[in-house]
């Protein structure tokens, strides 16, 4: 059991975050004593000094050697663009030597910075991301902590209802903000578990509302297919029809036994199948979401996978690092599965980052997350430049969210300052049904009355 003092220290959680990333919550304590058994450092006015002081020892008691240095709570992208306003030279040399992140993390990093402003440049000042959640999957997965039910057709026809009622309140909002849509992501849970006609009606009011109101300036529209069993050539031609060219089907694992183990009700076929539907309807991108670090899956398990989505002609492939969220029930089935899997983890990453460069494919978003295993970060990449603009719009966090529907974080956006200010709405599918009066007075409040 490690003790930790941190003199002066009048936010000791700020702290706390950086010794999670080396030690198991129950082999340490933070503590105001302070004595021949605790380890004592003194808060120094620029605080990054203090935590270059504790990773140093931390990194010295426990062999272990994150990549990502000190940063902890900043996007490390977003980071590095507001230290490249003086050169990319020296935002390097502030990320290895200040922040004592990696040599490879700070190239990935600066790679990854310049591909999206080729690719994107800054949005304008007057656009928004837009998000719509559909909370409902087929099944739950195991290390699930998203907005997510098990599909009620009664319940699905109420949701929508509240929804369409949020999205021509947000439709109306901003015509009087004169803010345009520059994306939209229909995620959730699982879009495609609509039927055919309730995606219709969601998809032309989307339009309605949203797009053609607004002069017709969105530059991109996804739809989640996540679930591959849910994908069928009725929906896909539904999204056609509508104009969408970006879906993401999701097989995070292409091995049947990890798939059972994660509560994935599918198999590797039905991910063969939907991109096959998806491509014949004329689907143009495809993302593929895999994870590395699954219950019971090695090095060789997630390359096969890798190669499997690969086969698939993903225009997109992102690689996640399994993340153990508290809501999750992989998080109470075994709490501290993430501090386990790190060094693997790291293997499946550097073997993705080889593979899919040999395969033409460019990282072009990345970002990190609590509790994630190693403590390392999941990745974007593409092929032919078909990268996802809002993933790394909502990563860069320059753009004001508009995030409709249960769940949704929408982040008001202030030029001035740079900052965003967090609006949410209820989690809760029933919940947001029944204060979606309230949902739309938050908004009201605190996201359209802001300049
Ligand atoms: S598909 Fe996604 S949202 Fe649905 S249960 Fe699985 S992790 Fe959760």
């Amino acid at each position: 059991m490690y003790r930790i003092n941190i003199e002066g220290a009048a936010h000791i959680n700020e702290y706390e975050e950086l010794v999670k990333i080396f030690l198991r919550p129950d082999d340490f304590e933070m503590t105001e004593e302070k004595g021949p058994e605790v380890a004592c450092f003194t808060e120094q006015e620029d605080k990054n000094l203090t935590k270059q002081e504790l990773f140093r020892f931390l990194e010295k008691e426990t062999g272990v050697h994150p990549k990502w240095g000190i940063i902890t709570g900043i996007r490390p992208v977003k980071l590095f663009g507001m230290l490249a306003a003086e050169g990319a030279k020296k935002a390097c040399e502030k990320f290895e030597n200040y922040y004592l992140v990696s040599r490879e993390k700070t190239e990935l990093t600066r790679n990854i910075y310049e591909y999206q402003q080729e690719l994107f440049g800054d949005g304008e000042s007057n656009s928004a991301g837009i998000y719509i959640g559909i909370p409902f999957c087929p099944t739950r997965c195991l290390y699930c902590s998203f907005a997510s039910n098990p599909m009620d057709e009664g319940k699905i026809e109420k949701y929508l209802e509240a929804l369409y009622k949020e999205i021509d309140y947000c439709g109306e909002a901003m015509e009087k903000m004169d803010w345009h849509a520059e994306s939209i992501y229909i995620g959730g849970g699982t879009p495609t578990t609509l039927t055919p006609e309730q995606l219709d009606g969601l998809l032309s009011r989307m339009e309605e509302k949203l797009i053609s109101g607004r002069g017709n300036l969105c530059r991109e529209i996804t739809v989640e297919a996540g679930r591959p069993d849910t994908v069928t050539p009725e929906k896909m031609r539904v999204i056609k029809y509508h104009g969408i060219r970006r879906i993401s089907i999701n097989p995070q694992s292409m091995k049947q036994e990890t798939l059972n183990a994660i509560g994935r009700d599918h198999s590797p076929e039905d991910v063969k199948a939907a991109f096959e539907i998806a491509r014949s309807e004329g689907i143009e991108e495809i993302n593929a979401d895999i994870i590395a670090g699954l219950p019971g899956e090695e090095l060789k398990d997630f390359a096969f996978t890798l190669d499997e989505v690969i086969g698939l002609g993903a225009d997109n492939v992102t690689v996640h690092s399994l993340a153990v969220k508290r809501s999750s029930r992989l998080k109470e089935k075994d709490p501290d599965y993430h501090y386990k899997r790190g060094r693997a983890v790291g293997e499946m990453l550097d073997h993705a980052a080889d593979v899919l460069g040999d395969q033409g494919y460019r990282p072009y978003y990345l970002y990190r997350q609590k509790h994630m295993s190693g403590a390392l970060e999941n990745i974007g990449y593409c092929k032919n430049d078909a990268a996802g603009l809002y993933n790394v719009r909502i990563m860069d966090e320059h753009q004001r969210i508009i995030a409709i529907g249960a769940g949704g974080i929408s982040k008001a956006y202030s030029p001035e300052t740079r900052t965003l200010t967090r609006v949410p709405n209820v989690t809760n599918e029933e919940i947001y049904v029944e204060r979606i009066d309230e949902m739309i007075e938050r908004k009201e409040k605190d996201l359209f009355r802001r300049k």
